[in-house]
């Protein structure tokens, strides 16, 4: 029970609805990996030992315990192999995908200055949609997206000089805005731990930033490599003012990219 149940202690796990029509038109071997990641009964070698099926319980790649947590998150020999690295950067590919529809719309949707609403005589006036306040993508006009895959970005040096490099940078030169994003693809009993962590690695560049006179924000946000984002991730979005049906949209494909790397992470090591 404590190993099957584990996942009731997902405090932080955004709640992940599997629908008929996602059901209907989803592989067999996805589903499948789905429901026994989540419940640990996945053939990893330290089940398999268990269930008497393999004589030893020992991961392939670096002869520790091959629990199904060693296999998606902590074994050296897939690290090294820069196999998670690959599956993170698919998952980063998503979500700067999901910010860069967010800018499409925001540009799209900005309201035009001083637009004079006329209320027929007798008529009440409707109420204000406040689209000001509809997140920081609507801040400004200017924003560009620096995305670190490969190891490619440098954050740009004329606001900080560091050796950091964010997973996403968004910059907008006009406002002096700076917003960070730092993804981690941790085991979901983890999820609030990687979001520490990468808050405190970043909160000196953070206070460096405003130091030199950009409004700076960091967002550490977490998909579990099962396939569950965690709730820093939606008040992200949220934040940069990607809402509703579009946050959730957005949601739905970044952890369903991040279970189907995972697959063929497991898949690869077997
Ligand atoms: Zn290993």
């Amino acid at each position: 029970m404590k190993q099957q149940g584990a996942w009731t202690r997902w405090k932080n796990a955004v709640e992940r609805k599997v629908t008929w029509a996602e059901l209907w038109k989803a592989e067999p071997h996805r589903i499948k990996f789905l429901i026994q990641a989540v419940y640990d009964v996945l053939p990893s070698p330290s089940n398999l030992h268990t269930w008497g099926i393999a004589e030893t319980p020992a991961c392939p790649l670096c002869s520790k315990r091959g629990t199904l947590e060693h296999i998606l998150s902590c074994c050296t020999g897939a690290l090294g192999d820069g196999r998670y690295r690959w599956r993170h950067d698919q998952v980063l590919k998503t979500i700067a995908e999901a910010i860069s529809t967010g800018l499409e719309w925001a540009k799209q949707v900005r309201p035009s200055k001083k637009s004079i609403a006329f209320v027929r005589a007798g008529d009440k006036p409707t109420p204000v949609r406040r689209t000001s306040s509809a997140g920081i993508l609507m801040s400004a006009r200017d924003w560009q997206v620096l995305v670190d895959l490969e190891h490619q970005l440098k954050f740009p040096s004329h606001i900080v000089v560091t050796t950091l490099q964010p997973d996403i940078v968004l910059v907008s030169e006009s406002t002096k805005q700076a917003v960070l994003l730092e993804l981690t693809v941790p085991w979901e009993d983890r999820l609030e731990e990687a979001f520490e962590r990468k808050l405190s690695k970043y909160a000196r560049l953070v206070s460096d930033c405003h130091q030199a006179g950009w409004r700076a924000r960091c967002f550490p946000v977490e998909v579990g490599c099962r396939g569950f984002a965690a709730r820093s991730l939606a008040r992200a979005f949220s934040t940069l003012g990607i809402e509703g049906e579009r946050k959730r949209r957005a949601i739905r494909s970044i952890t369903e990219r991040g279970g189907r790397m995972s697959t063929s992470v497991g898949r690869i090591q077997r």
